[in-house]
Order: C-alpha cells, then structure tokens, then sequence
C-alpha cells in the first residue's frame, strides 16, 4: 500500500467520473491592480470606447447565440441571449457611466467595479434566479472589458490531453467555449447546483464538482487526479488500485448515460405504443430547474410544506405567488404543473402554527384537516396559486382527504378565493383544475364517488401503504411491511385506476413506488396514466416504461394478482425481468 489518496469534498454538479491530468486556472486578481483614472477631458473619448465595445460584445453574443441554436442546444442559447439583453441593462450602463463622467475611473475599471457592485448585491439576496443573474453579470463584466482591450476570448490551449480544469468559479461563457475533446470535467471551489456553470455542464454531460471550497488550492498543474461527480470529490495522488477502479466506474457510468440521455427530448410511450405521462416530484424552485433539466413533462407534485417548514414566519400570498410562478417558469408556461395545498403534520413541523404534540401524528390533525380549520392561511395560499395559474397550466391538489364532505369544503375555500381575486381585478385561470392525493384507504375505497367531483386523481402511496397496512412509514421494525407489493395494496390501487379509467378522469402516482422497477409494469397493466417521480429517476423511468408493453404488463398483473405473498409477487416480477434479459 503507497500513501492513501488525499480527497477533496465538494458538491456533484453534473455526475460522471474523469480521470486525467489538473490544468490550474488561478484567477487575476483586479483588486490589487492600481486603479487607473483618466483626466476630464478624456470623458467622451471614454464613454466612445465603452460603446465600441458593448457594440462588439453584442456582436460576439449574437454570433454564440447562433452557433448554439445551429447546434440545437437551446438551453446554452438561452443563456446567451439572456446576456444580450443583460448587456443593454441600463443599472449596469448608468453606473458604469458615473463611474467614468463623476469618479474619472477608466472603462475597464468602471465595468468591472459596477459589475462586481450588482453581482455581490444580487448574490446575497436569497433567491436563486438572483443569484444565478449575479454570475451572468460577472461573465458580461467581462466580456466588456476584454472588448473594451480588443482581445480574443481565451482558449484553453489543449495538447491533446484529458485535462480536468480547476478553478474556483468558471463562467458560463467560457465553459460553453470550452474545447470539447481535451476538458473532460471541472472542479470548481464556488458554486451552486443550479448555477448556469453546472446546468451547461449538466448539458454538456461534464462531470463537474462545485463549492469545494478552498481545499482546491492545493491542487497543482499537472498532476493527474480523479474526478468523482457521483460522490463530489476530486481525488488527489490516486493509487494504481483507485485508478483502475475508476477507469471501470467511468465506462459504465459513460454507457448507461449515453443510454439515458438519449430519452431527454422524447415523450414517454410503452412499447407498444401507448403514451403515458411522466412528471417529477418537487419542493422548491430549485428542483423544478433540475427536473426541467432531467427531461420531466411537467410538475406532477410540488410539496409546498417546504414553504412553510424551517422558519418562526408564514410566508404571504405574494412570496407563495412569486413562488409558484418561479416553478411554471422554470418548467416552462406549457408543462402541467400540479401544486398541492400544505401537508403539514406527520413526520413534518409547521413552527409558526405551534401546534400540539400528538400520540400519532400521522392520524392526526394534518394537511387538508388543518387547512380546512385555518380558512385563512388555506385562502392565502389558494389565492397565491390561482394567481399563479394565470402564468402556466396549473392545477391544485387536495392532501389527506378522507370524505366527501372535506373535498366538497375544500372546493368551496377554492370558489371564495376565486371570488376575491376577480373582486380584486386580478388574473387567474377560472377553469383551473383541481384534484386530490388518494393517500388514506377510505379515498381508495370511494373513489368511484371521488372520481365524479375532481378532475384527476395522483395515488400517495408513501402514505397510502402506511394506512392500509397499518405500519408507519418511519419505523424500521415494521419496514418489512410497509410495502407497495402486498396484494391488499395492489388491489387497492387497482380500484383507484379502474374508478378513474370509468369516470374518464386522468389518475396518475406521485408515491415513491411510482418509479420502483419492480412496481412499475404493475402500474402500466392496472392502466395508470401518469408517473411522478423525483427528478433524478426521470430518465431512468422513461427508459423502462419505452420497454415494456402494455398487453404483456396486462398479462403479468393477472397472475400477480393471484398471489398472495408480497415474496411470491417480487419473485415472480423479476423472473419476469430476467425473461427479458432486463436489469432492475
Ligand atoms: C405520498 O403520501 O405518497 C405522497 C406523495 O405524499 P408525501 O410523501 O408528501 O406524504
Ligand atoms: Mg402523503
């Protein structure tokens, strides 16, 4: 055994494995460049250089922004023409203009001071579409300054070998400009998930490992290190042992990517040819961006608890708004977006409402029981997503309901709102459509009444499996229960679908099961419509949904539901599998 490796821990961006030498990009530092001034008379001649250059920067934007719309990449054009319109931002201008008429700083100096003023403004604000504008502020300083210098944009200069770039931020402008065939991953020491560095990085399947921190320091040019985008960590000084292990990780993980991504841009059909619906499960903004980035249709399930969780303050009508036209943003107006009113109770604390203690928490005062007692805070959050669905195509969804009589009051709160909103003046979309979580057995078994009031039904079978086996989802002692193969839960399920199939609504799962390989063909044979899964099974899902058929799912349901032993039933699922040389 030689010395053990020395590993670096940061947060995986893009996943994948590199291995290959370090090429270190250490930033100039401007702040300890003596600031250069200009004399009054040298003004105008200032401000005429300024404009030459915003003309030639725009000119370098516009000509990126083609080149990535040649190549079909929109996501990187986007980017781009973000910057094109960003460049005109007149914050940006007039303060670079009052640095150079009032403060006599040269235009390099004036960019770069009013830029970075804004960039550090904007980073602060806790709000991630701020921050993500604050790093294009920061690429479009300079941008500006290299123009206002007239130099080329710097290339890395590749000898042909793998290189894995460290550096603590990259910019998106030069990441997208990056030589393709030398740079295979980057590991940044700033940085966040859903910077536009690790979405084009996502985009360009790089492996890269961000906010390291200034661990990467002791990296040196040359060496050869590993990079980890699965774990987020970058490996210095390898074992011959590491690298041939890694080497192995590297193809495999390349191959089934290859595989996966190829299912992006495409609708999610069996194979023989029956379309289904495939969303992802969501708690923030955050997530909707990596799930728009995963190739997800829509927004099956936004948990809006997550709003309300981890604070002493309710958040108002118009943070949840801006919220929730965040997420249709990030998904895009188009793509169904399913907001579910607040589940708080169970394993999930609301601070601000203080509320009591209970035996058991997951049979008590929770989600659509508790909104429908405080008719304020459910009317608030009514309105913000009306309001919001005057943006997009958004339907709300109902937790917890157990009778009739709540769905029917829950509607009502919905109508109230609706009626203060168009009392008030403001959009919202008057056909919205509303449905409900089918999670507690008495929904399950009522659900051909249910179907005759809603418009769809989305199966929780986190807590659907929970309550028909009476086995809480979070103890570990009665785990071997809690499961979705059981036949009493299979067929609980069945009903829900067939209820929905005959009353023509739409029903989908948004249950963990919905993406269990094992559960899966299950699914498609009971004839269920829509799949809502995290976001980082997405393409995972709609890869084995395109392999199997409907008819043949059809016929191993009817022997499974012959069954009465979850084992039996598993057994008999992945022998099912295994006939068709299938992996789980
Ligand atoms: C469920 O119960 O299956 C569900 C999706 O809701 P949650 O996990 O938020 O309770
Ligand atoms: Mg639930």
């Amino acid at each position: 055994e030689g010395a053990a490796a020395m590993i670096l821990q940061g947060v995986p961006a893009s996943a994948g494995y590199a291995i290959g030498k370090a090429r270190v990009i250490r930033k100039k530092d401007h702040s300890r460049q003596p600031v250069v001034r200009i004399a009054p008379s040298g003004v105008t001649k200032e401000l005429e250089r300024l404009e030459a250059a915003l003309t030639r920067a725009a000119d370098e934007l516009s000509r990126l922004h083609a080149k990535w719309i040649r190549d079909n990449r929109e996501q990187e054009a986007e980017i781009f023409e973000g910057h094109l319109f960003l460049i005109r931002d007149e914050e940006l201008l007039s303060l670079v203009r009052t640095k150079i008429t009032d403060e006599l700083l040269q235009a390099e100096f004036a960019v770069g001071e009013a830029a970075e003023a804004i960039a550090s403004r904007l980073s602060e604000l806790d709000d991630p579409y701020l921050q993500l504008r604050s790093a294009d502020i920061r690429d479009i300083g300079d941008r500006i300054c290299r123009c206002l210098s007239n130099k080329p944009v710097e290339r890395t200069e590749s000898n042909n070998e793998r290189e894995i770039l460290i550096a603590e931020d990259l910019l998106p402008t030069y990441i997208a400009q990056l030589d393709e065939a030398a740079v295979i991953g980057f590991a940044t020491s700033f940085g966040g998930a859903t910077s536009h560095t690790a979405i084009i990085a996502r985009s360009l399947g790089l492996p890269a490992v961000i906010g390291a921190g200034a661990s990467l320091e002791q990296v040196k040019d040359g060496q050869t290190i590993i990079l980890d985008a699965v774990a987020g960590t970058v490996i210095l000084e390898p074992s011959e042992g590491d690298l041939a292990r890694y080497g192995e990780l590297s193809e495999q993980h390349l191959r089934r990517m290859n595989t996966l991504r190829s299912y992006k841009d495409r609708p999610t059909r069996t194979s023989d040819d029956h379309l289904v619906e495939l969303t992802a499960n969501i708690g923030s903004v955050k997530e909707a961006l990596s799930a728009a980035d995963q190739g997800a249709e829509g927004i099956g399930l936004f948990r809006t608890e997550f709003l309300f969780m981890e604070r002493n303050d309710l958040p108002d009508e118009e943070e949840q708004y801006r919220v929730y036209r965040d997420v249709v943003q990030a998904i895009g107006p188009e793509a169904p977006v399913v907001i579910r009113t607040m589940d708080i109770g169970g394993d999930k604390e609301l601070p601000a409402l203080n509320l009591p203690q209970e035996q058991n928490p997951f049979l008590g005062f929770r989600a659509i029981r508790i909104s429908l007692e405080k008719t304020d805070l459910f009317k608030t959050q009514l309105r913000a997503i009306l309001r919001a669905s005057a943006m997009g195509n958004i339907s709300i969804m109902f937790p917890m309901i157990s009778t009739m009589q709540e769905l029917r009051r829950a509607i009502e709160a919905v109508e109230a709102s609706k009626a203060e909103l168009a009392e008030a003046g403001l959009p919202f979309n008057r056909a919205i459509r509303i449905g409900i979580m089918i999670e507690v057995p008495a929904a399950a078994i009522m659900a051909d009444r249910f179907a005759k009031e809603v418009d769809f039904f989305s199966i929780g079978t986190n807590d659907l499996v929970q309550y028909t086996m009476a086995a809480d989802r979070m103890n570990t002692k009665v785990m071997h229960m809690n499961n979705g193969l059981e036949p009493a839960v299979l067929k609980l399920i069945h009903n829900v679908i067939q209820a929905a199939v005959a009353e023509r609504i739409q029903v989908g799962m948004c249950g963990e099961m919905a993406g269990q390989p094992l559960a899966i063909p299950l699914l498609l044979g009971m004839g269920l419509q829509k799949f809502s899964v995290g976001g980082g099974s997405v393409l995972a899902t709609r890869e084995r949904i395109s392999r199997i058929g409907r008819r043949e799912s059809q016929e191993l349901l009817k022997v499974v539901l012959e069954l009465d032993d979850p084992e039996q039933i598993k057994a008999c699922v992945e022998k099912w599998y295994a006939s068709r040389q299938m992996d789980l």
